[in-house]
């Protein structure tokens, strides 16, 4: 194909990304001139010289041919983090479908014009015998306020302006002469913002915790990974046997090379305790990038990492996007978590673009979990990913021992709580002890299902072995094909009326609790509570430094939290994910539960944890209660090759939204059709369309179509040929139309080579 004209951007530090201005390529340059490529052009009238980046190209000019200027040089300095920043975005925009400028703004740090706060400083500048005459001088003269300042500066060389103007009291009149006669002078610093601030410095130790055996060879093994193949390195460790302090151990590494790191999480309100541990090793080098922060404290994160004075940064998936010009290492901790997967378009997933963008830079990925994606977990079956093992929990503690209460058998002895007889004394036995409990109330996935107490039986779609969905109109609904029944009375298998949805909330629990244990000291966390600011932690604040008995909370409760005085979890509605209608759903149990189990027995005192389920033969609960991730994972990649699931085979997502139903269908009918006919004689398998699980937001219908297809490049193709067929067809006007890629499929995204 060849490409005569570039866009390029000039101004790449502000809000004008979308300002593009085409070029003309010199035949001499052409080989030169990449996307991302750092270009010297003519600009305005006068042509005066400015470097620009090559965004985009097009064959064909936008205006009068004649006046398109030619690109004037490619400068030879090597790659700029910016050339490789609007490269990554080209990927992005390849991989899940967006427009460049969407792509840009995503990988491109906003600036914002603010006033830096400057923060002033008195220096002496007379030497010391220079100043001792003077200080003579001065005391003669009975100039107290310049003898003051005098004395001070000659014992610290350097005093805050706050020092000399509020503890010293040294008027204007007093210093400003001085200053004039070239005693001393007046410094101005810029002062970054630094969000961590308030953290506590006095905990501020500097020292790496030693390692133990274990989590030693295991930095050794990632070591020498990265020396070799350098593959994206998966550390599987058990919860609690200390992958914070490994990755701790592997950064200090990382900054000693020269090199700087990204650690993403999944979310900065539940990891106050890691963003701490980080803190409390590398100080002010560390810092966090988080949506909470207004764009004036951003931005000056960004100043402090340009200026090299942050060499961590801990953040959400966008974090990854920091401009760290000589990156080292990205880790990815809690790897499994869905908050990776961007929910806006470009939709990206940060482990994959975390892959890539390790890729342009030469730097490592790291990938952290107690439980594993089953994506990740494939990719190390296939061996494009490292696995690292770390089975023990760190020092004298245990894995806990869990129980399983099978709650059918709770109602046949006529128990109705949600409580069951089991975990009901153990929660006893821990408030007489004076240990800490964890309640938690599964509400991931939807509570839309319809199951049987009696037996257990859940409602499912006979094609695509995933829960229906009750909606209002009393009826059964599947959110993969749209297959629709009606809603039963009875239970189709045991015949009992006991059949319905799930639904306790967190307040309920919290009621129940305080009724059946009045002396208990019961915090409760959930969206509700959490409010405001700082609502998470002060609520983990408090439960860890005791102040109450037991913590009752949706899955925000059990998230990587360190609290060693727990020695009991309770699960509430083990089966409320199992049932998701999500091909996901037992992989996201298995998770749960075990993330849920790990937080008991973390201290000295050996813990315990309680699954309440109707489902206890369920392979998946089974693996949960013995902690057999192995066992789960071959379970589930079974389950997922038999469906043609991801990891196996690809999945797009093309969800739809618009206000009138009828143009909604037909668009989502054409586009069917549509990929019927180009897809036709391969492997893809076409889905739906369907109702989304929300199936009207404010006044806008939404359908969603899934694409299944085992080829990664087939799928990718698929994709942009219908955003093609979508962008030149004005039926579609009207509809909003998004790009979902779920996954990629079994190659994964560094392994292109393989389809
Ligand atoms: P994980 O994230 O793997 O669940 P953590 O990093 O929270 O585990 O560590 C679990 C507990 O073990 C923490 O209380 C931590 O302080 C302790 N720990 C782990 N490794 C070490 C170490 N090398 N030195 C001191 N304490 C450690
Ligand atoms: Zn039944
Ligand atoms: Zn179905």
């Amino acid at each position: 194909m060849s490409q005569y004209f570039a866009d390029v951007i000039v101004d790449i530090t502000s809000e004008k990304l979308d300002r593009v201005f085409q070029y003309r390529i010199p035949e001499a340059l052409s080989d030169k001139v990449r996307i991302g490529t750092r270009v010297q052009i003519p600009f305005g009238g006068g042509n005066r010289s400015v470097t620009g980046y090559v965004v985009s190209f097009s064959e064909s000019p936008g205006f009068d041919p004649e006046k398109i200027k030619e690109i004037a040089a490619v400068p030879k300095e090597g790659l700029t983090v910016e050339t490789k920043l609007i490269a990554l975005a080209a990927w992005i925009r390849e991989t899940y479908g967006s427009t460049m400028n969407q792509a840009l703004k995503t990988v491109m740090p906003v600036k914002v014009k603010k006033k830096s706060r400057e923060k002033k400083r008195f220096r002496l500048l007379a030497d010391q015998e220079q100043a001792s005459l003077l200080l003579e001088q001065y005391n003669k003269k009975n100039s107290k306020a310049r003898a003051r300042l005098l004395e001070a500066l000659m014992k610290q060389g350097s005093l805050e302006w706050e020092a000399v103007t509020k503890d010293l009291k040294v008027p204007s009149s007093a210093w400003k002469p001085m200053e004039q006669q070239g005693i001393l002078r007046v410094e101005g610093e810029i002062r970054y913002r630094n969000p961590l601030e308030h953290l506590d410095p006095e905990m501020q130790q500097g020292q790496l915790p030693s390692l133990d055996e274990e989590q030693h060879l295991v930095c050794e093994g990632i070591r020498a990974e990265w020396k070799s193949g350098n593959r994206p390195v998966l550390l599987q460790g058990v919860t609690g046997s200390g992958k914070t302090f490994v990755y701790i151990e592997l950064i200090q590494g990382i900054l000693e090379q020269g090199k700087d790191c990204i650690v993403l999480i999944p979310e900065i309100a539940l990891t106050w305790q890691t963003v701490n541990r980080f803190y409390q090793r590398f100080g002010e080098q560390v810092t966090v990038l988080h949506s909470r922060m207004t764009p004036a404290e951003r931005s000056d994160q960004f100043e402090r990492v340009k200026k090299r004075q942050v060499r961590i940064v801990i953040g959400p998936r966008s974090a990854l996007f920091t401009p760290f010009s000589n990156l080292g290492l990205i880790i990815v901790d809690e790897e499994q978590e869905h908050t990776y997967q961007s929910e806006v378009t470009p939709r990206y997933d940060a482990r994959d673009t975390a892959i890539q963008r390790a890729k342009l830079e030469g730097a490592h990925v790291l990938l952290g979990s107690a439980t594993p994606s089953v994506e990740s977990s494939w990719r190390c079956r296939r061996g494009s990913y490292a696995r690292f093992l770390l089975e023990s929990r760190y020092g004298a503690a245990v894995l806990p021992e869990v129980t399983v209460t099978d709650m059918r058998e709770e109602l046949k002895a006529g128990n109705r709580s949600i409580l069951g007889r089991d975990l009901h004394k153990k929660i006893q036995e821990r408030l007489q002890k004076k240990e800490q409990v964890l309640l938690f109330l599964n509400r991931r996935g939807h509570t839309g299902f319809i199951s049987c107490r009696s037996c257990g039986t859940v409602i499912k779609c006979p094609h695509c072995d995933v829960s229906l969905t009750y909606h209002n109109n009393g009826r059964l609904i599947c959110h993969y094909c749209g297959y629709t029944r009606e809603k039963t009375e009875r239970c189709p298998e045991c015949g009992s009326p006991y059949i319905g949805g799930f639904r306790a909330g967190t307040q309920q629990v919290e009621q129940l609790v305080q009724r059946e244990f009045p002396s208990a000291r019961v915090l409760r966390m959930d969206a509700d509570s959490t409010r405001g600011k700082d609502g998470y932690e002060k609520i983990l604040k408090a439960f860890a430094a005791g102040e109450a008995d037991i913590l009752i909370g949706t899955q925000m409760i059990i998230k990587g939290h360190d609290f060693p005085d727990v020695t009991l979890v309770g699960v509430l509605a083990a089966d409320a994910s199992l049932f998701a209608e999500d091909y996901r759903a037992s992989e996201q149990t298995y998770q749960l539960l075990v993330q849920a189990v790990g937080r008991a027995g973390r201290g000295v005192k050996p813990g315990e944890a309680v699954i309440q389920t109707y489902h206890p033969e369920h392979s998946c609960i089974q693996a949960a209660i013995v902690q057999d991730y192995d066992a789960f994972f071959e379970e589930e990649i079974a389950a997922r090759e038999l469906m043609g699931y991801p990891p196996v085979s690809g999945m797009l997502a093309v969800h739809a939204s618009c206000s009138r139903e009828e143009q909604l269908d037909l668009a989502m009918e054409y586009i069917r059709k549509f990929l019927e006919r180009i897809a036709r004689g391969g492997t893809t398998r076409i889905i739906g369309p369907a109702p989304e699980r929300v199936a009207k937001v404010q006044d806008q219908y939404r359908r969603v179509l899934y694409v299944r297809e085992k080829n990664r490049n087939r799928l990718l193709r698929l994709r942009s040929t219908l955003e093609k067929y979508i962008e030149i067809n004005p039926g579609f006007n009207l509809v909003q139309i998004q790009f979902e890629v779920i996954s990629v499929g079994a190659g994964g995204i560094s392994a292109g080579n393989e389809s």
